[in-house]
């Protein structure tokens, strides 16, 4: 009888399995997929998953090493979410091993049993008495064990400081026998009580009509789009559906497009329930994320808020998926698995079979087209909840107006008017830093980053150029480098000018920043947002960290500096986003009973996107969009996988990426697909970034099954191209961003 293999995915960027003997004394019968095995690899050890036992390799019989220890009697992760790896792992192109690694907490990966933490408990003997002739002259020791007797579950291990007691007692305790040491699990108390800590509003009409028609599908596979403009009342339809689903015990993963918007999910979650809420941050540390993961997995956790990643986040009864703000673009990762969390959430919903809403005041163009098939469910929510209004709409044609800094004077006067009402303004503007660029206004030179093919930013506040692709800063220098005159001048205008000019346009009132400049301390949002709360007359200028999900109720305005960028660049989603951009801060103003005006600078007023977007809206807008792109060709459209390289030489990406056209047309002919088109290689839009060359080749095809085809045995022949090895290459898969 042939003897029984483990075939691993390894950590490893290599797309294939590895096969290893069973380590020595070990029942293969009894080893279940899923569990993580320890084997050499290299001059390495690491840690694996075991995917299937087989019976034969193509690895000669001599060359096969024993796998060295069997971490796990049981899997770690539930069949589904294994399952799910083996999904994206092959959807997106990657290997299967580094896909587990992205789905398992950093302390399984690297080896620590899959357990909970066990906190330590000081008891005392059940015989111990404090006159114990040992303890008489032991005053310290006398006084530890009574106190110690006087919680008879114990005193956990962190607490005795809070008690007064010191560690050198206790031991000396132990050592006499009079005290014990007991190690417990820590689990979250089960529920009890009502789940509800807070009344529900009443639905209007069509929030009732969403919630009835997601509720009817619970415990059945089927995914909803939830359109709904900003202050609809979305977040209500989900809390009153997860309530539904925890009532009946089970779980609900909400997925957020930032983090930063995690506390105010959280306080609302928990104002609303009774329940056990789990929010997954980067902050957490590897223990607490692991805890977490496990508490999740057991069912010790009714609701698991967290970012793109949390979609990895095991769960024992899951009920339903929440994706927020689906058409986020931070759901896409853009290095290592380049998954897009709102797609995979649709596998996750599929495979657990429950239901996925995805929510969004400015839905993607994708879940647009979706839904347009029948493929989502559409349910919309019209009207603003409550008594507020929508905000109105204006286009402010800057062509041959002067510009201030960036400001023009009807919107300087709309400010004052504003202001001087007592209310909040907001100011849009996605470009951080002081000025695009540095210009010498006698020859033109503008100051460019020495390791990329971009414009260095000037910094005011930190007297420095940098370069926003590769961090690269700089010193502004004195003269021109080119021509040697003093005649330098910024050119454009970022955050922090618009903000210096508003404070000396309006130096009575307040001017707060928010990009990510100025938030990179960790309060400086929250302390921000307070202020804002209070209500006075101020003026917010800031990128679209502003944009996402906050709510100020007493701004009234909202001015746009420039539209422009998003209707004329190369990248054909950058209308998409714009529009997103335009229609989310608009929905930050007039919540309340004010309504908000939004005013957009703009050199196009008569674009007619712009147009449909300001007068007949979002919905409108998509339509025109998702036209435009059918007549283009592209993406929902078409689909696309997107081959990028980098190398040290000019010429190298190229040459890899040659190759990589002949390879991809030599299979397409043995495969009989025609219908795949290869454009390229070209140089990537921005050639040179952090001292790289860079280029790309484009597979597009109009149906996604035979492009799939194509690429899983192209991205292994890739592998093994010489070419190859001079150069960082990798595979994106509707890529969001063809940068
Ligand atoms: P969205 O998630 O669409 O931005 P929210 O759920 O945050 O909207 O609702 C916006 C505001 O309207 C909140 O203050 C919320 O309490 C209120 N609201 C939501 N639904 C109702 C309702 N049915 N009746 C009254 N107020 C509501
Ligand atoms: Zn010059
Ligand atoms: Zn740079």
């Amino acid at each position: 009888m042939p003897e029984t293999l483990l075939r691993l995915a390894l950590p490893s960027p290599l797309r294939r399995l590895f096969d290893y003997c069973a380590p020595a004394d070990v029942d293969v019968s009894t080893l279940r997929p899923g569990i993580r095995v320890r084997v050499p690899f290299g001059r390495r050890e690491v840690i694996g998953v075991l995917v299937e036992l087989v019976t034969h390799s193509d690895v000669p019989a001599d060359k096969l090493k024993p796998a060295l220890e069997l971490l796990d009697a049981v899997p770690p992760m539930p069949a589904t979410l294994v399952e799910l790896c083996k999904w994206a792992a092959q959807y997106y192109q990657h290997s299967l091993g580094d896909t587990f690694s992205w789905a398992l907490p950093g302390l399984l990966r690297q080896g620590e049993p899959a357990e909970r933490r066990l906190q330590r408990f000081w008891l005392a003997e059940p015989e111990a008495q404090t006159t114990d002739p040992r303890l008489t002259r032991a005053p310290r020791q006398r006084e530890a064990l009574t106190i110690i007797k006087q919680h008879p579950h114990g005193v956990a291990h962190e607490l005795i400081g809070q008690l007064g007691l010191n560690k050198e007692s206790l031991n000396t305790l132990l050592e006499k026998g009079l005290v014990k040491i007991e190690t417990r699990m820590i689990r979250s108390p089960r529920h009890q009580g009502a789940w509800l800590a807070q009344a529900e509003l009443p639905l209007n009409p069509e929030q009732r009509i969403a919630f009835e028609a997601v509720r009817a599908r619970l415990g059945y596979f089927h995914c909803f789009l939830l359109e709904g403009v900003t202050g609809s009342g979305k977040t209500e339809v989900y809390l009153q559906l997860i309530r539904q689903v925890i009532e009946s015990g089970h779980q609900v993963l909400v997925l957020i497009p930032e983090i930063n918007l995690g506390p105010q999910t959280l306080s609302r979650f928990e104002k609303r329930f009774n329940a056990r809420i789990a929010l997954l941050h980067s902050a957490l540390t590897d223990r607490e994320r692991m805890d977490a993961w496990l508490a999740a997995r057991e069912g010790d956790v009714d609701i698991v808020i967290g970012t793109r990643s949390a979609l990895f986040t095991p769960l024992k009864n899951p009920g339903l998926i929440i994706v927020d703000e689906e058409h986020d673009t931070s759901y896409k990762q853009q290095e290592g698995l380049r998954y897009h969390a709102r797609d995979l959430a649709v596998v996750r919903a599929r495979l657990e079979k429950v239901p996925l809403l995805l929510g969004s005041a400015t839905p993607s163009l994708e879940s647009l087209h979706n839904a347009e098939i029948g493929r989502y469910g559409l349910l919309r929510i019209t009207q603003r909840a409550g008594s507020a209004t929508a905000p109105r709409f204006q286009r402010l044609d800057v062509r041959s107006r002067p510009l201030d800094d960036g400001l023009s004077q009807p919107l300087t006067q709309a400010i004052a008017d504003t202001l001087q009402k007592g209310h909040q303004v907001l100011v849009f503007l996605n470009r951080r830093g002081f000025a695009p660029t540095l210009l010498c206004h006698d020859c033109g030179w503008v100051a460019q980053c020495p390791r990329c093919d971009a414009r260095m930013t000037i910094h005011q506040r930190s007297r420095e150029l940098r370069c926003h692709h590769c961090d690269h800063r700089s010193y502004p220098p004195q003269h021109c480098p080119a021509c040697g005159k003093l005649d330098l001048r910024p050119l454009g205008a970022g955050t922090e000018r618009a903000e210096e000019r508003l404070k000396i346009l309006f130096p009575d009132y307040p001017v707060l920043r928010v990009d990510r400049d100025s938030t990179a301390r960790k309060e400086a949002m929250q302390t921000l947002f307070t202020t804002v709360q209070r209500g006075e007359p101020c003026i917010l200028v800031g990128t679209q960290m502003l944009a996402k999900g906050h709510h100020f109720p007493r701004v009234t305005l909202v001015a746009i500096l420039d539209a422009d960028g998003g209707l004329f660049s190369a990248d054909f989603r950058a209308s998409e986003r714009m529009a997103q951009q335009i229609v989310q801060v608009a929905g930050r103003s007039g919540r309340a009973e004010l309504p908000g005006l939004v005013l957009i600078q703009t050199h196009l007023a008569e674009h007619p996107l712009l147009v449909q977007l300001t007068e007949q809206g979002y919905a409108a807008f998509g339509q025109q969009a998702l036209a435009e792109r059918r007549a283009a060709g592209l993406p929902p459209f078409t689909h696309l996988a997107l081959l990028r390289a980098e190398a040290h030489k000019p010429g190298q990406a190229e040459e890899f990426l040659e190759a990589a056209y002949s390879e991809a047309e030599q299979l397409a002919e043995e495969m009989c697909i025609p219908s795949i088109e290869l454009l390229g290689p070209v140089p990537a839009p921005m050639e040179r970034r952090a001292g790289r060359f860079r280029a790309q080749l484009l597979l597009q095809a109009s149906l996604r099954a035979p492009l799939h085809r194509i690429l899983t045995p192209l991205s292994q022949r890739l592998e093994y191209l010489p070419s190859s090895r001079q150069v960082r290459w990798s595979l994106d898969v509707d890529p969001i961003d063809l940068y």
